[in-house]
């Protein structure tokens, strides 16, 4: 049998930079950044802070540093900052805000990620000594563990209210912004309006090999600045990635509407199958979460259960390996599936059938 090419689903990160990006990686402009000024750098900046409506922004090599950045530029230590109980900030950074800044999550649970404002009564502490002072909302947008949903806006402008009376400052985790502004119509700039901070990445579904950046007030950034250098995100000759984002920025994004609609098509497909649902009932951006419906067999152990082995959700992403398309599981029930712009309309024709066959398999296999 001829082995046909993987079909790689697990995230919007996995993408090469194309012929055009390599070229304008290639021929960029560049310079010591940090001792002067990179010209791409500074062009890149420059673009990014004028789509998200801030003054000015910084170039950071991950968006887990723009977050902790962000979050220790808003924030002394000891200080608590509020975020939904399944944001990025809290489960896939390390803790970064606790060991690196002294921080304290205050997580507010949802059932769709989107944070109501009136669920933000009564989060502030009192100013007595006994308590950490709350400084800071967060907000991410689109909610990766929440499949890809897109906040709406006008709870968010209410949370931002909110924050704003009680002298909290706000920051967006926007990784996938602009995936967002796509599905929703609108710009960046009108998310992000909302809000101090913005930080985006550029290697997602853009599909630059390498960056993010942090967006806000003249103050703010250079005040980032100071603690991107202190976490050794300060890099020389960066011209020759920020010339990849810039591109992804001026090439890659109206193009995002294309994998919206990939998604849409796994998803449909998912969703015919028995056994299979789409959590919250429906795709919007370019994140298709699949739960398992197959109750897990009685007698599996916790520890079988965390180590990823066992579970029904283990089972599906299996049997779709074994048919070349890869995806992570995100629980004992969920898989994650991720389109971007590595994945041709036949390979999501041929993940479709791959999601059928095996939906198929774990209904006649039953609990092993
Ligand atoms: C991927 C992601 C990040 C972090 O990005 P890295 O570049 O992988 O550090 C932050 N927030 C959200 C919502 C993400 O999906």
């Amino acid at each position: 049998m001829q082995a046909a090419p993987v079909i790689d689903l697990r995230s919007d990160t996995v993408t090469r930079p194309t012929p055009e990006m390599r070229r304008a990686m290639a021929e960029a402009e560049v310079g010591d950044a940090v001792i002067d000024v990179d010209p791409t750098v500074d062009r890149l900046e420059k673009r990014t802070a004028e789509l998200l409506g801030k003054e000015a922004a910084v170039f950071v090599p991950s968006g887990s540093m723009a977050n902790q950045v962000a979050l220790r530029t808003h924030c002394p230590a000891g200080t608590e900052f509020l975020c939904e109980a399944d944001c990025h900030i809290y489960h896939y950074e390390q803790g970064a805000y606790a060991s690196l800044s002294g921080l304290i999550p205050r997580l507010i649970a949802t059932d769709d990620g989107t944070i109501r404002p009136e669920q933000l009564v009564g989060q502030v502490h009192a100013s007595d000594e006994h308590h950490p002072r709350t400084g800071l909302l967060c907000i991410e947008n689109t909610h990766n563990r929440w499949g890809g949903r897109v906040q709406r806006q006008d709870d968010v402008v209410a949370s931002c209210q909110w924050a704003r009376r009680h002298r909290l400052a706000t920051h967006l985790d926007g990784a996938r912004l602009w995936n967002a502004a796509v599905a929703s119509g609108t710009t960046v700039e009108q998310l992000a309006a909302p809000f101090d901070s913005v930080s985006v990445c550029f290697s997602k579904g853009l599909g630059a090999p390498v960056g993010s950046a942090i967006a806000g007030s003249a103050d703010f950034i250079r005040e980032a600045r100071r603690g991107r250098k202190l976490f050794g995100g300060a890099m020389r000759q960066a011209g020759i990635i920020a010339a990849g984002a810039l591109h992804a920025l001026q090439h890659h994004r109206d193009r995002l509407e294309q994998d919206h609609q990939a998604a849409q098509q796994l998803g449909a497909a998912a969703a015919s199958c028995d056994g299979l649902s789409i959590v919250g009932g429906r795709v919007e951006t370019n994140m298709v979460m699949i739960h398992v419906d197959r109750p897990e067999p009685i007698g599996k152990s916790t520890e079988q259960r965390d180590g990823g082995g066992g579970t029904p959700a283990a089972e599906l992403v299996g049997l779709l390996r074994e048919r070349g398309v890869w995806c992570f599981d995100t629980g004992p029930a969920t898989v994650r599936l991720v389109t971007h712009l590595d994945v041709t309309a036949a390979q999501v024709s041929a993940a479709c059938e791959a999601i059928k066959q095996s939906a198929e398999c774990l209904l006649t296999q039953g609990a092993k």
